[in-house]
């Protein structure tokens, strides 16, 4: 686990801050505001990246705006709503920089962080996650939710995924150009970034409530989301399937041997209804869920080989800054 450290710039460089928004006009300007604070008196020539991903508010207006009024803001405008984790990707692919932050819109990652993750950067880590101390202002079923999903993927999974961990991190050079070969259209970030490699260190932080405007989660999401990180990075509910077809015909077969061992001795005894009503309907239930578990990876390949871009980019506006 050796891997050579990465070569930062002694001091300097260039740091660009990755924000995919979606209709988050109520927090853009306080964010800014948040960042410049922060970062105006950092040794680091910085900028921002936002990504509209296909908002229907003031979003892009404001990103215009803030584009001519701030050299330091540039813009990504994606043809439609694509979801977050798209919406980071092209942040990804389009970036240039020394260091990349990527980070939520809604102050829910502090920004005040962000110089303690460049530290550690300069110390030649390439991945720098924040973790998660506490979690504000969510619901006890949502950390319920979180915390058992952390805990499931890394019993499942073959890579260890670092537990509380959001998408609020910094990366280095070659940690961007390594994601950008991870083309998947399945796309669970946090695996990806665990699966890269290169060393990687963590901050801790307190996660605060929203700043304004509404989260876009629901429990839908999160379960696809789930799923969508357990397809991608394990086999494991696979050979479940298989497990518990084994188990179920082993069991079978001693539950054969001993009716045939009973009819021989004591002759047959029709009235068996109950008990063959019980196992049609165990099997049935087995059989349909392990066709559900191979629909869940299926549908993914079919989504894969049809080979579709991951995003689509309706303009571009750096920063002047980057230009
Ligand atoms: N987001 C996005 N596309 C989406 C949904 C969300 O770019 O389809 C952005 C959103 O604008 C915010 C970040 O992803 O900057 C996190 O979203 P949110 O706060 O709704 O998620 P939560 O913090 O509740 O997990
Ligand atoms: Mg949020």
């Amino acid at each position: 686990m050796n891997a050579a450290k990465s070569t930062p710039p002694a001091s300097g460089g260039k740091l660009q801050i990755i924000v995919p928004v979606y209709n988050e006009q109520a927090v853009i300007p306080a964010f800014m505001q948040r960042l410049h604070g922060v970062l105006d008196h950092e040794p680091i020539n910085w900028s921002v990246l936002f990504v509209n991903d296909g908002s229907t508010d003031d979003t892009l207006q404001q990103l215009q705006r803030l584009n001519q009024q701030d050299k330091r803001v540039g813009y990504i405008n994606l043809s439609r709503n694509f979801g977050k984790e798209h919406a980071m990707t092209a942040g990804l692919d389009l970036c240039d920089a020394d260091a990349v932050v990527i980070m939520d819109v809604d102050l829910q990652d502090p920004p005040e962080l962000i110089p303690e993750m460049l530290s550690q950067w300069r110390n030649g880590f390439d991945v720098v996650y924040a973790t998660r101390r506490e979690r504000h202002g969510e619901s006890a079923l949502k950390k319920a939710t979180a915390h058992g999903f952390y805990r499931l993927m890394n019993r499942l999974g073959e890579i260890p995924i670092p537990r509380d961990t959001g998408d609020f991190r910094l990366l280095s050079r070659r940690a961007v150009a390594a994601l950008r070969q991870l083309r998947e259209r399945n796309r669970f970030m946090k695996g990806l970034y665990a699966w890269i490699g290169y060393p990687q260190t963590s901050v801790l932080f307190d996660r605060q409530p929203r700043a304004a405007g509404h989260s876009k989660w629901n429990f839908g999401k999160l379960w696809r989301f789930a799923m969508d990180g357990i397809t991608a990075f394990s086999t494991v509910p696979l050979r479940f399937a298989t497990w518990i077809g084994l188990g179920v015909a082993l069991f079978a077969f001693v539950y054969g041997l001993i009716i045939i061992i009973k009819t021989l001795l004591h002759g047959s005894d029709v009235p068996g209804y109950p008990s063959l009503m019980t196992v049609i309907l165990f099997l049935g239930g087995i059989q349909l869920m392990a066709l559900g578990v191979i629909g869940e990876y299926l549908g993914r390949m079919f989504s894969e080989t049809k080979q579709r871009p991951l995003y689509l980019v309706e303009s571009i506006q750096p920063a002047d800054n980057d230009r």
